[in-house]
């Protein structure tokens, strides 16, 4: 019966409210996900192995694209890069922008009010989370966090969405709010180097007193990693705020910039 009043449901819209792909501009005849058809959504570029089990970034075909072992990328082995968390996964790779469902449909959330693509994205999250984590060994979901004017503006922080959204996932984990972002930022791609990039971000973050118990293992969960900056310095205030170690879960990584 109700299988019945939400299909007539849809049947209505379709006809009155059409919804179009945001990709191939093919026409929408599901309520799975709001903007995307599932094609072109199939289609998005996943991070997949071989990937380097520090920084995430999927390993150039060329390079042993036999083998599902991860092992590290070149600046992770000779540890020129310095990033402070344990690990990094990443569900979709973010590069081809527009091109992208994925990339398009973090932007449509971010940007456009879309809260519909939380659930198709947060599917994403829980793929990586059943096939590459050990799900067991976290105490607490981190969102990284917005500063509290954005959040004004935005109505929502969508990294604390897709945590909430996981956080199922986690048999031992709260999810905890108390890393804060202390002082506004500037948008880490848009600035020209690394310098400028951890300048932007120093001293951005704080955690609440007592957030953090002595030596937690915490996943921090971001929509994009676009620089590393960001997760890098929420990971170091979290390291000294007590946390044992720190691992980071990203829907997408912009896999083509270089760990700084
Ligand atoms: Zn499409
Ligand atoms: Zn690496």
């Amino acid at each position: 019966m109700h299988g019945e009043r939400s299909m007539w449901g849809l049947t209505f819209r379709n006809l009155f409210f059409p919804q179009f792909c945001h990709c191939c501009g093919r026409r929408l005849l599901t309520e799975e996900n709001p903007c995307f058809c599932a094609t072109c959504w199939d289609l998005s570029p996943r991070v997949e192995r071989p990937f380097c089990p520090k920084c995430g970034r999927p390993h150039p075909p060329a390079a042993n694209f036999s083998t599902r072992h991860l092992f590290l990328c070149g600046p992770c082995a000779a540890g020129t890069t310095a990033l402070p968390f344990r690990r990094l996964y990443a569900a979709a790779i973010y590069d081809r922008g527009e091109a992208c469902a994925i990339a398009g449909a973090i932007k449509l959330l971010k940007f456009g009010g879309r809260r519909g693509l939380v659930a198709p994205l947060a599917e994403e999250l829980r793929r990586v989370i059943a096939t590459e984590m050990d799900p067991d060994q976290y105490d607490a979901v981190i969102p990284t966090p917005l500063h509290p004017v954005r959040l004004r503006a935005r109505g929502f922080n969508q990294s604390e969405l897709l945590a909430e959204a996981v956080a199922g996932a986690f048999p031992r984990a709260r999810i905890e709010r108390g890393l804060l972002r202390v002082r506004p930022t500037r948008t880490q791609s848009r600035l020209r180097d690394a310098d400028a990039r951890r300048a932007n971000v120093r001293g951005a973050f704080a955690v609440e007193a007592g957030a953090i118990r002595k030596g937690e293992t915490v996943l921090l969960v971001d929509d994009v990693v676009t620089t590393y900056g960001t997760v890098s310095e929420c990971t170091r205030v979290l390291l000294a705020a007590g946390a044992g170690a720190v691992d980071v879960l990203a829907a997408a990584l912009a896999a083509r910039s270089a760990p700084v």
